[in-house]
C-alpha cells in the first residue's frame, strides 16, 4: 500500500540508544489515518512513541470493512526506495502490480514481499470480482546500506510454516521462530510471526533475548502475561516514553487490543500470550536498526537530498519504470523545513 498521506510527515529514526537494554512494556496507541476519500487505517507505526521496532518501521492496519458492491482497495501506481513492503491479509484479496512486471492476486495466509532496492513502483488494488470482507495489515521493512541499492525484487510466497500449540495457528511471515523459518528474504535479522489464537488459548513462543518486541492485534484481544520467568520483571517506563507505561513486577496481565501497539524491548527469552476469545496477533521483532534513517511519503532514505532525488525521479516518470494499469500517483509537496536526520530527537 501506499502511504496516501497528502502531507507525510518527516520521520527521522534508528539507531540504538532509543532502544532499552531491557524488557519494557510500552503500550501505544496508534493513531486513525484516512487514506484516499474514506478508508480509514490505524497506523501502529511510527508513532509519537516509536519509530522503529527492529527493521520494521511502517505498520497500517486496516479494516475488517465491508467493501460489498464497492470498489475496495484502489492505490494508484507509486514509488518505493530504501524499504521492503509485507503485504498481509485476514481476510480478502488484493491484486499486485509492479514495474518488474509481476503480477499476483494475493490471499489470507500468503506472503507478498516486495524489496525496492534502489527503486520500484507498484499499484494495490481489490480485483474486480472480490469478497466482501477486507482485513489486513501493510507493513514495511527498512533496508540496511548494504541492501538498498540493490535491484527490485518481487516475491509471492503462499507456502509458509505454521506452528501449532493448543489453540495457536502461528505462521511465520519473514525471519524464524522455534526452529520455523519463512522463505522470504530478509536484510537484517528480524522476524515476523502471525499468532491466530482460539478462546481460552494460553502459549508460550520463544522469543530472541538480543531483539526488540512489539505485538499488535488485529483482531480480538491478546494479553501479554509479565512478570513471568523468562519475561523480565515489566520495568515499563524507560523505553520511548509517549505511551501508557506500565511499570511494576506486580503488574500482571498487559490486553492488547485492535489500535494498540505494546513494545516490549529487548531482553526476553519468552512470551506468554493468552485469549479469552478467538484472537488474531502480529508478533514483529528483530535486531535494533543501526543506522540512521529519514523517511517521508513512501521512501527510506539516508539524507533530505536523495529523498528530494527520489520525489524528483518520480515525478519525471525517471528510474522507477512503469506500472501497467493506473495513472501514477503524484507525490505530496515537500515539507517547507528541510530533511535532516536528527537522531531519536522528538
Ligand atoms: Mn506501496
Amino acid at each position: 500500500m501506499s502511504n496516501l498521506d497528502r502531507s507525510p510527515d518527516v520521520v527521522t529514526c534508528g539507531g540504538r540508544t532509543d532502544t532499552p537494554g531491557e524488557p519494557v512494556l510500552d503500550l501505544l496507541r496508534g493513531k486513525e489515518v484516512t487514506l484516499g476519500a474514506s478508508t480509514k487505517v490505524r497506523r501502529l507505526l511510527p508513532t509519537l512513541g516509536r519509530r522503529l521496532v527492529g527493521a520494521w518501521c511502517f505498520i497500517d492496519h486496516y479494516g475488517p470493512d465491508d467493501i460489498t458492491g464497492q470498489p475496495g482497495m484502489q492505490v494508484p501506481p507509486h514509488p518505493h526506495i530504501g524499504l521492503q513492503t509485507v503485504s498481509w491479509l485476514l481476510a480478502g484479496s488484493v491484486h499486485h502490480r509492479d514495474s518488474l512486471s509481476s503480477e499476483f492476486t494475493i490471499h489470507p495466509g500468503q506472503l507478498a514481499l516486495m524489496t525496492s532496492g534502489r527503486a520500484i513502483a507498484h499499484s494495490e488494488q481489490s480485483p474486480a470480482s472480490h469478497p466482501g470482507e477486507l482485513h489486513g495489515a501493510q507493513l514495511w521493512v527498512a533496508l540496511p546500506d548494504a541492501a538498498r541499492h540493490m535491484a527490485p525484487a518481487f516475491e509471492h510466497h503462499a507456502d509458509l510454516p505454521v506452528l501449532t500449540d493448543r489453540g495457536l495457528r502461528a505462521t511465520v511471515l519473514l525471519g524464524e521462530l522455534a526452529g520455523a523459518a519463512s522463505p522470504g528474504s530478509v536484510h537484517t535479522p528480524l522476524v515476523g510471526v502471525d499468532l491466530a489464537l482460539d478462546a481460552g488459548a494460553d502459549v508460550r513462543l520463544p522469543l530472541e533475548p538480543d531483539f526488540e518486541y512489539a505485538v499488535l492485534a488485529p483482531s480480538g484481544v491478546g494479553t501479554v502475561v509479565a512478570g513471568d520467568p523468562g519475561i523480565g520483571s515489566g520495568s515499563g517506563g524507560s523505553g520511548s516514553g509517549g505511551g501508557v507505561a506500565v511499570a511494576g513486577a506486580e503488574v500482571a496481565d498487559v490486553p492488547v487490543g485492535v489500535g494498540e501497539l505494546l513494545y516490549l524491548g529487548t531482553g526476553r527469552t519468552e512470551l506468554r500470550v493468552r485469549a479469552e476469545d478467538t484472537t488474531r496477533l502480529l508478533l514483529l521483532g528483530g535486531e535494533p536498526f543501526d543506522e540512521q534513517l529519514v523517511m517521508w511519503w513512501n521512501f527510506v532514505a539516508r539524507s533530505g537530498a536523495e529523498i528530494t532525488e527520489a520525489r524528483e525521479d518520480w515525478m519525471a516518470g525517471r528510474r522507477f519504470g512503469t506500472v501497467v494499469l493506473g495513472e501514477p500517483q503524484p507525490a505530496p509537496a515537500m515539507p517547507p523545513t528541510p530533511l535532516i536526520p536528527r537522531g531519536r530527537a522528538r
